[in-house]
């Protein structure tokens, strides 16, 4: 997958809410949800992101692509390029090769317009076809998703939740991007869209050539998709290795918790639940030292104090933040 080249690359991303004063005089405390995360996102490769709700992974993946108003702070680079330093007048270029697709694809289409005004407007504002081409283009769209081209007049209310994501999807490609964002992609839908909507993301990232960063909480989905997987926890990424690695050797205390939930297929098979303390703090109660320490179940006295790093545990990129393997 190295050998592909990078496509994306973060280094120590922090980003920030400002936060409510506390008192009449008091200073706002800003809201640190992602707290100095570093990796990188091969061409071609699907990268998964996994953690529970509230760990930073949403706010991660928008802060990519400047969506809301937090502040960011670190490094990040596309196809060679620093981008985090530069303008939002010449970031909007960019937004053409970095799309994202939604957990809520009702939420995320216009209400009030038709399927054909949504996907036409996305290329009338990239310059990329209007009037007769646009129409052309976009029902080539609706085919590569799966949707019947005589939907172009037809408005979100009138379609499935699966079907709306696929339009969330067409409208995603339709500028042809080189790197998808995909935040809790099938998380709203019923289990038995969910594989044909992760199929389609496959097969289009095989025919166009994409790379994705695949944000979910599902373990399995994640796995079933992903070339490399990352974990979340409070902020920071505490284990990334290739997909295979992480789940058969995970290494990281919170990943084995996570593993130990997924449902084991084989009826019969027993599997050791590893159950954690507690629920996630929120990011303005971070424990000192290892933040995962008050639920870690092999927590020692030091990791009260110390912080792990991020740090390689073998030659083939896997790497763990956790006081037992320094
Ligand atoms: Fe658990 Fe300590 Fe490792 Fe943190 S550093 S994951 S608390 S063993």
């Amino acid at each position: 997958m190295k050998d592909q080249g990078r496509l994306l690359s973060v280094s120590d991303l922090r980003v920030h809410f400002p936060g409510r004063k506390s008192g009449f005089l008091g200073k706002p405390l800003p809201i640190q949800v992602v707290n100095g995360v570093s990796f990188d996102v091969y061409q071609g490769e699907t990268l998964g992101l996994v953690g529970e709700s509230g760990c930073g992974k949403t706010t991660l993946g928008r802060a990519l692509i400047r969506l809301g108003h937090p502040v960011v702070t670190g490094k990040i680079s596309f196809e060679g390029r620093e981008i985090s330093g530069i303008g939002n007048r010449e970031f909007r270029s960019l937004r053409k090769e970095m799309q994202m697709i939604f957990q809520d694809p009702f939420g995320s289409l216009n209400p009030r317009l038709t399927v054909g005004q949504m996907l036409g407007e996305v290329l009338l504002i990239h310059g990329i076809g209007r009037g007769e081409a646009a129409r052309k283009r976009i029902e080539e769209l609706l085919d590569v998703v799966g949707l019947n081209k005589e939907y172009f007049n037809r408005y979100p209310h009138e379609f499935s939740g699966g079907q709306r994501q696929r339009i969330g999807i067409a409208r995603a490609i339709a500028v042809n991007p080189k790197f998808i964002i995909c935040d809790e992609p099938v998380s709203a839908l019923d289990v038995s869209i969910q594989s044909q909507i992760i199929n389609l993301l496959k097969d289009l990232q095989r025919d166009l050539g994409l790379t994705y960063l695949f944000i979910a909480h599902d373990l399995s989905v994640v796995e079933y998709i992903s070339d490399r997987v990352a974990v979340m926890y409070l902020g920071k990424i505490v284990e990334i290795a290739d997909s295979t690695e992480l789940y058969t050797n995970p290494k990281h205390p919170y990943t084995r918790a996570l593993l130990s939930a997924i449902p084991n297929p084989e009826p019969g098979s027993k599997k050791e639940r590893i159950l954690l303390n507690g629920d996630l703090p929120g990011p303005l109660h971070i424990p000192s030292g290892c933040s995962f320490h008050p639920r870690c179940p092999v927590a020692t006295a030091e990791c009260r104090n110390r912080e792990p790093k991020l740090r390689n545990l073998n030659n083939n990129g896997h790497q763990a933040s956790c006081l037992l393997y320094e």
